[in-house]
């Protein structure tokens, strides 16, 4: 039996500062989004979250509505911590987030300060938490003022039960309002969490030029694309995939021939490399300094592996960047 946490786990992560805030994120967080609800065993996500942590991944990340059912990937966090993390809880930083339809009626979705207020305290219930270290508003709500949704976040801080406000999925536009908001109010956006990858460039058609202005960080969601920036679905579709889970959330008819064209393409770069796929992938998003972390999912702990020790090899010639974009083109 080793021990658990591994001795060694902080030497083996590059912690990045997220904009210029206090707060150092793990260059790799781990998120809950698949692989944690009620449908996956428990023992898989325990041997996720020990195995990140053993790898220097500090950060969790999770939101109310995360499952299947809703609520069930917080329960079964909020489990494992009181478990196996109850000593460590000064050395994780957890978010959380409340944007998304999580319960009938006209509270249980959007930005208004009745949803956000109340689910975050059903959000520290579930995980058996005082506070979590960030929290989002998950999207952003076209009806509400979002002086509502702000103050709404500056309140939870003012209250202790989250350490740091955050966005996520705000265009650049709206995340430029948001963040002058929660500036005046004194409670400064820590950090932005949109989809970022090879296959999702829209951050950096503005929104990673505006955080980086305004000092907020940038934490990179589905930076595989769900995992079809592997080479999971090089050979056809594995039954231990999250294409064959039945996710609604990646499909086989979204594995069209012109982007199964482009991952092979980009596979050779990537070996070329001396690189897996996944890992040329998560250096490429990180390759732009206003990055802070990126964002994955695992349902394996050797993806953890893969992606931690991605950091050894991080750097682009001129030459690999341009047959990326070759690649992609
Ligand atoms: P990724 O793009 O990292 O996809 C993760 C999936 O890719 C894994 O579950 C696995 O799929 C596959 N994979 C991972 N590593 C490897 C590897 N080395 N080799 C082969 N396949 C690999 O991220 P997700 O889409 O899972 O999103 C990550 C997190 O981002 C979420 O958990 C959540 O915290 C956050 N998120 C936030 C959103 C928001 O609106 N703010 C929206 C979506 C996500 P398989 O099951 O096939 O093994």
């Amino acid at each position: 039996m080793t021990s658990f946490p591994h001795p060694d786990r902080y030497q083996q992560m590059e912690y990045r500062r997220s904009g210029r805030s206090g707060l150092k994120l793990p260059a790799i967080s781990l998120g809950l989004w698949h692989n944690f609800g009620d449908s996956t065993r428990v023992d898989n996500s325990r041997a996720l979250l020990r195995h990140a942590f053993d790898r220097g991944i500090t950060h969790f990340d999770l939101a109310n509505n995360y499952g299947p059912p809703p609520g069930s990937a917080e329960e079964n966090f909020g489990r494992i911590l009181r478990e196996d993390f109850r000593p460590y809880r000064d050395e994780l930083i957890i978010s959380t987030k409340a944007g998304y339809t999580m319960w009938d009626g006209p509270y249980g979705d959007w930005g208004s300060r009745k949803y956000l207020v109340s689910s975050l305290d059903q959000s520290l219930k579930r995980m058996g938490l005082e506070y979590v270290d960030i929290f989002y508003h998950h999207r952003p709500d076209p009806e509400t003022p979002l002086e509502e949704t702000m103050r709404a976040l500056d309140h939870v801080v003012r209250q202790g039960k989250a350490l740091y406000a955050a966005i996520s999925n705000y265009p650049a536009d709206r995340a430029a309002e948001a963040i002058a908001i929660l500036r005046d109010l004194g409670t400064p956006c820590l950090i932005h969490q949109p989809r970022y990858s090879m296959f999702e460039r829209t951050p950096e058609h503005g929104l990673l030029h505006t955080l980086k202005d305004n000092g907020v960080g940038c934490i990179a969601f589905s930076p595989l694309a769900g995992g079809v920036l592997t080479d999971r679905y090089l050979q056809g579709i594995p039954e231990d995939s999250r294409v064959a889970s039945g996710s609604k959330f990646l499909q086989e008819n979204q594995l069209t021939d012109e982007k199964m064209e482009k991952v092979r393409k980009l596979n050779v770069v990537a070996q070329q490399r001396d690189q897996k796929l996944a890992q040329m992938a998560l250096a490429w998003v990180l390759r732009d300094e206003s990055v802070t972390s990126v964002l994955i999912g695992a349902s394996k702990t050797a993806q953890i592996d893969d992606a931690v020790e991605m950091l050894a090899q991080r750097q682009f010639s001129e030459a690999e960047l341009a047959a990326i974009e070759a690649a992609l083109a």
